[in-house]
C-alpha cells in the first residue's frame, strides 16, 4: 500500500503563512503604536491549522492569542509557556481546575463566576488572570452593561484573582456603524462605573476585524481582537478597511476526475437538477460536501479551470461535483481547478464563494472538513 501521505491529491487547501505575517505587520501598522494585538485563532485558527498560524503569529509580534475552548489552549501551550492566551467562551463547572494547568486567562461575566475562579485560584501557584466582558448589546458572554460595577467589585475582593483586562464584543460592526459607536458608550459609561478604576495595567479591548473600521484612536481602548482579516478576508463584500491592504492567505483547490460529453436536453444529477440547454461537455471534479463544497453550491456556485469560470451543474454531492467545461479550449483529467483562490488573472474569494453558500467567511473556513489536507507555502512579499 502507498503511505497515504504520499498519494497524489485531489482536494486540498494551501495555506500562505507568509502572507499571514504580511497581514499582521499590514493590520498592525495602520493602528496606533499603543494597541496591543490579540491574535484570535478559534476553532483551528479559523481552520487553517492552529499549531503553524500561531507560530506565525508569534513570530510576526501578536501580543496575545484568544482561543474559544479548553482544548484548543491546551494546543496553543504545546508551542510553549509564557504566551498569554485568552479562552473567550464560558467554561462548564468541570472544566474549571484546567484554567491554571494550562495558564489561560478567563473571560468571566458574573459574581458567580468570580467566586468559582477564585476557588480555582486558592489552589494554584498564582491568581488566575480574568477578562471582565462586558455586554453591550450582543446578548451572549459577558454581564449586562448597566450591572458590570457588582461583577467588577466582586473581582476586586477576589484574592485568587488578577483583574488583565475589560472587553466588551459587538453585534454589528460589520454593517451598523451606529450601534457600533453606541456600544462604545455603553462600555465607556460602564467603566466610569467602577470605582478606583486603574486602567494602566489592563487590557481593554473590543475591537474585532470589522470593527478596526470604526476604532477609537484615543480612549480607553487599548488592544484589538482579530481573527478573520489576518487571514486576508474582510469582514463586509467590496469594503476595504482604512490603509489595510490585506491578502489572502487560504485556498482551495481540487482536480479533474473526468471528462466527457452529454446530449442536449438531458436532465442530469440527483433529483434531475440540472437540465442541459445545449449539447455540453462537463467535467466531473474529485471532491463536494464532504470536503467543504456544501451544497449549497449546487446549480449556483462556480470554479476556476484554466483561468476561465465554469458554473457546477446540478447538486454537489459528497465526492464528486459537475460543472460546465464545454466553452473550454481544452480540459484533461488531472488538471487542476481552484475553489477560493486565484488562477492566472481570474479570482474566486472566500466572500463570494461564502455569498454563493449563503453562509459568510467565517464559516465556510470552519467548514473545510478533515478529509482535505492544509498544505502551507510560502510565498514571496509583494
Ligand atoms: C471570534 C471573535 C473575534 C474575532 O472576530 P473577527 O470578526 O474574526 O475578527 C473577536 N472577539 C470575540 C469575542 C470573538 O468571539
Amino acid at each position: 500500500m502507498i503511505p497515504r501521505g504520499q498519494l497524489p491529491l485531489r482536494c486540498w487547501a494551501e495555506i500562505d503563512l507568509a502572507a499571514l505575517e504580511r497581514n499582521l505587520r499590514r493590520i498592525r501598522a495602520s493602528l496606533p503604536d499603543h494597541i496591543r494585538y490579540v491574535a484570535v485563532v478559534k476553532a483551528d485558527a479559523y481552520g487553517h491549522g492552529l499549531h503553524q498560524v500561531a507560530a506565525r503569529l508569534m513570530h510576526a509580534g501578536a501580543d496575545l492569542f484568544a482561543v474559544a475552548t479548553l482544548s484548543e489552549a491546551a494546543a496553543l501551550r504545546e508551542l510553549g509557556p509564557g504566551w498569554p492566551i485568552l479562552l473567550l467562551s464560558p467554561l462548564v463547572p468541570e472544566e474549571d481546575d484546567y484554567v491554571s494547568r494550562y495558564d489561560v486567562a478567563v473571560t468571566v461575566s458574573s459574581v458567580d463566576e468570580v467566586q468559582r475562579f477564585n476557588r480555582v485560584g486558592a489552589q494554584s501557584i498564582k491568581p488566575i488572570d480574568v477578562h471582565l466582558q462586558i455586554d453591550t448589546g450582543m446578548g451572549r458572554a459577558g454581564v449586562w452593561h448597566t450591572e458590570a460595577s457588582a461583577v467588577y467589585q466582586a473581582l476586586l475582593t477576589a484574592q485568587n484573582l488578577r483583574i488583565a483586562g475589560i472587553s466588551t464584543h459587538y453585534s454589528s460592526s460589520d454593517d451598523d456603524p451606529g450601534f457600533t459607536a453606541e456600544q462604545r458608550r455603553r462600555f465607556r459609561t460602564a467603566l466610569a462605573s467602577f470605582p478606583d478604576l486603574d486602567v494602566s495595567d489592563l487590557l481593554i479591548h473590543a475591537d474585532n476585524s470589522a470593527g478596526l473600521d470604526t476604532i477609537e484612536r484615543a480612549g480607553p481602548f487599548n488592544a484589538v481582537r482579530v481573527g478573520l482579516l489576518q487571514f486576508g478576508i474582510l469582514p463586509r463584500r467590496g469594503t476595504l478597511l482604512v490603509d489595510v491592504q490585506a491578502e489572502p492567505v487560504f485556498s482551495f483547490h481540487t482536480r479533474v476526475g473526468l471528462v466527457k460529453n452529454l446530449p442536449a436536453g438531458t436532465a442530469i444529477s440527483y433529483g434531475q437538477t440540472h437540465h442541459l440547454s445545449r449539447d455540453s461537455r462537463i467535467a466531473v471534479l474529485t471532491a463536494g460536501y464532504g470536503d467543504g463544497i456544501t451544497r449549497t453550491l449546487s446549480n449556483r456556485g462556480e470554479v476556476l479551470i484554466g483561468g476561465q469560470r465554469c458554473p457546477i451543474l446540478g447538486r454537489v454531492t459528497m465526492d464528486q461535483t459537475i460543472v460546465d467545461v464545454t466553452d473550454l479550449v481544452s480540459v484533461t483529467s488531472g488538471e487542476e481547478v481552484i475553489l477560493v483562490g486565484s488562477q492566472s488573472d481570474a479570482a474566486i474569494s472566500v466572500g463570494e464563494f461564502s455569498a454563493w453558500a449563503e453562509t459568510i467567511p467565517w464559516e465556510t473556513l470552519c467548514s473545510i472538513t478533515k478529509r482535505v489536507p492544509r498544505l502551507y507555502r510560502t510565498s514571496l512579499g509583494i
